[in-house]
């Protein structure tokens, strides 16, 4: 099995050579993030009978989580929602049929490295290939980022096909977490894409507002409010419990900034399967003056299965949701099906 990269510390970015030297606050707290399993079972005070499983797991895909998410997990509790999402387990170890290391197809949309073209109109770039925590749920857990992270003169190849083609309104900077790269690197490559008449818009599918609020700096605010274009920030929250007073206030910044921002989850067994969980979700959501995007069903990953909740019991909650929300704040359940022209609503 391919092992994906660890979320190393960048010292080194994908877009430029090393701008390390004056390191932001976020970066440090990157740097500093636990990465084995022995730190976060002692860290989150688990009974040491979860280590062996753990380090099985954590053979298949790294640990990483920093400690501004750890301090949102309850310690103790190995049920917590927060910790499900991070602890590796033995069960990682199992693939039933149907899960797999590619499951969305990307290798065959991958017209240059690091760009990915399926949809009309919008196009995903790996902006960076590492990330600010491991989620164990992800379903790049097998992508390889190292022959995806493109150098300076490949870049140069992604705006080109982003420059020809006048059908593109909208680049997406997606990962790893694109917020990983240094604010230089993203300024560069917003630079860059601003140039192009076309383009409209700005998406950036992102995790690290809430896994390490202090990520929404100043460095980052400058090129992001002086862009041209419309910017969307898609954050990746699964839990209620994952929005504390840092992410509420991270959120406002990004607000301030003129993005508009919604949310994406994945609905996880232990995690948020249930109408309450996730009503919760959405009404936190929106008090951190975020709209509810998408819900997906779990992409069917080698190493993901115990997460699975079946297509019948996703439509059955969301069936219930309905009954308790507001319109505007129901997540659309949807399923990516490899060569579909959008993601396919359940
Ligand atoms: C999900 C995805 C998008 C965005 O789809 P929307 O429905 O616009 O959110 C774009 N490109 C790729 C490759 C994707 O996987
Ligand atoms: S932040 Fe997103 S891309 Fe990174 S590990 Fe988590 S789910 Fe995967």
């Amino acid at each position: 099995m391919i092992t994906r990269s660890p979320a190393k510390v960048q010292t080194t970015g994908p877009l430029l050579a090393s701008d390390a030297a004056d390191k932001a606050r976020w970066q440090r707290q990157l740097s500093q993030a636990i990465r084995s399993p022995e730190a976060l079972c002692r860290r989150l005070e688990l009974d040491p009978a979860w280590l062996p499983g753990a380090a099985q797991g954590h053979a298949l895909f790294e640990v990483c989580v920093p400690e501004a998410y750890l301090s949102r997990i309850v310690p103790g509790a190995p049920q917590d929602p927060l910790l499900r999402q991070v602890l590796p387990l033995a069960a990682e170890g199992e693939t039933p049929d149907g899960f797999v290391n590619d499951p969305l197809s990307e290798a065959a949309h991958t017209p240059r490295q690091g760009l990915i073209h399926k949809y009309a109109g919008r196009v995903l770039l790996i902006a960076s290939p590492t990330c600010a925590i491991n989620c164990r749920y992800c379903f790049r857990r097998h992508f390889p980022y190292d022959a995806n992270a493109p150098s300076r003169a490949q870049w140069q190849q992604s705006l080109d096909y982003l420059r020809d083609d006048p059908s593109l309104h909208e680049a997406i900077l997606s990962g790893g977490d694109p917020l990983a790269a240094s604010d230089r690197q993203l300024a560069w490559l917003v630079g860059e894409l601003e140039a192009i008449p076309h383009l409209k818009r700005l998406r950036i599918h992102t995790r690290l507002p809430v896994v390490i609020p202090e990520r929404i700096d100043a460095a980052l605010l400058d090129w992001l409010a002086a862009s041209r274009l419309q910017k969307v920030v898609v954050l990746h929250i699964n839990h209620a419990n994952e929005i504390d007073d840092a992410v509420m206030a991270a959120c406002a910044r990004l607000k301030a900034a003129g993005v508009t921002l919604l949310n994406q989850s994945v609905l996880l067994r232990g995690v948020n399967d249930s109408v309450d969980d996730l009503a919760a979700l959405s009404e936190r959501l929106f008090e951190a003056g975020v709209l509810p995007y998408y819900l997906h069903v779990l992409d069917p990953v080698a190493g993901a299965a115990h997460f699975d909740v079946p297509d019948g019991e996703a439509r059955a909650l969301v069936a219930e949701l309905r009954k308790s929300l507001p319109g505007f704040l129901m997540p659309r359940l949807v399923r990516e099906v490899p060569g579909e022209a959008s993601k396919t609503p359940l």
